[in-house]
C-alpha cells in the first residue's frame, strides 16, 4: 500500500486535483490518498471537494493577508516537515500547476527523499518573469519530479527540450476536461435564453494588475457603447488590484453585470451561454473550447499554445484599441465567428485522471 499526499489550495489546483484524487480513492487497496490544503481558497476548496465526494485531511492554514512570495515558501517550507512528512508518512506528494506553494511543497518533498509528481507538467511561456512568478515555479518543480503528467504533446516536448528524462514524461491530457464532464451532467443547462449575446470577461493576473486591467476596462465600455445587442457578464476576482480598478470604470455601468467570483456550477452555466469570452485565465482557455466559445486571451503570451494553434483562442493582449477591434470583429463577422467556435478541446479528452492513475499503479 502506497501512502500518497495531494496538496492543493487555489481555485484551479482544487477543481484540476479533485478527479485525480477521486480516481485515486478508487484504487483504496492499492493507494492510501490524504487530501491536504494550504489553506488559500478554503471554503471553495471544500465545497468543491464534496461534490466529488472528497474531504481534506489536513488544512495547513499558511494563509495571511498581503504575505510575500518569501514568507509562504518559508512557512510551506516549516510545516512539511511535521504536518506532511510526520503525520502521513507518504510515498509520493501530488502537486498541480504553477503556484508557489506548489513548488515549496514539491522542494520539501525532495528534502525528505519522497517522490514528488507534478500534474500538467511542461507549460511554457519561454519567459521568466511572465507569468510571475509561475513560469519559474513550474520549471524548478519539473527539475524535482519523478513524474511529470504533460497535459499535452506540446508540453511534453517543452520538457523533453530542456533534457528531463523522457521515462518520466507521460501524455495524460488536461485533468481539467475531466472536472468539466463530471460537473457538466450536474448543471442544469435547460436555462432560458436571455436576450443579447453575452461577453463574459475574467480577469485576475499580476501582469494585468494597474494599467492593463484599466485598459481592459476601457476597452469594455467601447464595446458596450458600439454593439447594443450585448450585455456584458463580469465575475470579479476578488484580488484588490484587479476589483479596485474594475470597481472605479465599471459600476452602475448599464449592459456590464459585475459580481464577485462565482460558483463552479454557474461558471460552466455562464461559458454555455456565453457568446464569446475576453479572459486571463489559464483555466478557461482550457474550457471554453469544450462548448466551442472563442477566447480572446486578455494576455501577451499563453503558455497555452494549443488553443491558438487550433484556431479557438487569440492572443489579444490589453492595449484598449486591440481588444474592441477584436471583438467588434469576432461579432460583426460570422465568419470569423465560425472559424473560433469549434467545438473540439485540444487539451483532454475526459480521461487524464485515469492515466494519471495508471501510471502510478504501474511505476510507482
Ligand atoms: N472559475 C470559477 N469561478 C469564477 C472564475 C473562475 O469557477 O468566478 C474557474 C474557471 O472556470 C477555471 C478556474 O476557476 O476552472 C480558473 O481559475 P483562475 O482563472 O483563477 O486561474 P488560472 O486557471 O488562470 O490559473
Amino acid at each position: 500500500m502506497k501512502k500518497i499526499v495531494v496538496l492543493l489550495g487555489t481555485r484551479p489546483e482544487v477543481i484540476k486535483l479533485a478527479p485525480v484524487i477521486k480516481a485515486l480513492k478508487t484504487k483504496k487497496r492499492m493507494f492510501k490518498t490524504y487530501v491536504v490544503a494550504t489553506g488559500q481558497h478554503r471554503e471553495m476548496a471544500n465545497r468543491f471537494l464534496s461534490a466529488f465526494g472528497v474531504y481534506v485531511d489536513e488544512n495547513l492554514n499558511i494563509m495571511k493577508e498581503n504575505q510575500t512570495l518569501t514568507e509562504i515558501t518559508s512557512r510551506i517550507l516549516a510545516k512539511f516537515e511535521a504536518d506532511i512528512c510526520d503525520k502521513f508518512n507518504p510515498d509520493l506528494i501530488i502537486v498541480q500547476g504553477d503556484t508557489t506553494t506548489a513548488y515549496t511543497a514539491a522542494l520539501a518533498a525532495f528534502y525528505k527523499k519522497i517522490k514528488v509528481a507534478h500534474v500538467e507538467a511542461g507549460l511554457r511561456t519561454e519567459d521568466k518573469f511572465n507569468p510571475f512568478p509561475e513560469e519559474m515555479n513550474r520549471r524548478m518543480i519539473s527539475c524535482i519530479s519523478d513524474f511529470n503528467f504533460a497535459p499535452t504533446r506540446i508540453a511534453a516536448q517543452n520538457l523533453a527540450d530542456e533534457g528531463h528524462s523522457k521515462k518520466g514524461i507521460f501524455i495524460t491530457g488536461n485533468t481539467i476536461v475531466d472536472a468539466l464532464k463530471f460537473y457538466s451532467k450536474k448543471v442544469n443547462s435547460e436555462k432560458t435564453q436571455k436576450a443579447g449575446r453575452l461577453i463574459m470577461v475574467t480577469m485576475h493576473r499580476r501582469e494585468n494588475f494597474g494599467r492593463p486591467a484599466e485598459n481592459v476596462c476601457k476597452a469594455l465600455l467601447k464595446i458596450r457603447d458600439a454593439c447594443k445587442d450585448v450585455r456584458i457578464r463580469f465575475p470579479v476576482h476578488p484580488n484588490p488590484n484587479i476589483k479596485k480598478v474594475v470597481a472605479k470604470y465599471l459600476t452602475g455601468k448599464s449592459g456590464i453585470i459585475l459580481s464577485g467570483p462565482v460558483s463552479y456550477d454557474e461558471m460552466i452555466e455562464m461559458i454555455r451561454e456565453a457568446h464569446l469570452i475576453l479572459t486571463d485565465s489559464g483555466g478557461i482557455q482550457e474550457e471554453a473550447p469544450t462548448f466551442g466559445k472563442p477566447v480572446l486571451v486578455l494576455r501577451k503570451n499563453t503558455e497555452r499554445p494549443e488553443g491558438i494553434a487550433a484556431g479557438v483562442a487569440k492572443l489579444v493582449g490589453t492595449d484598449t484599441a486591440k481588444i474592441f477591434r477584436e471583438t467588434k470583429k469576432l461579432l460583426d463577422s460570422k465568419k470569423n465567428y465560425k472559424m473560433m467556435s469549434k467545438a473540439k478541446n485540444p487539451y483532454g479528452d475526459g480521461k487524464a485522471s485515469e492515466r494519471i492513475v495508471k501510471v502510478l499503479e504501474k511505476h510507482l
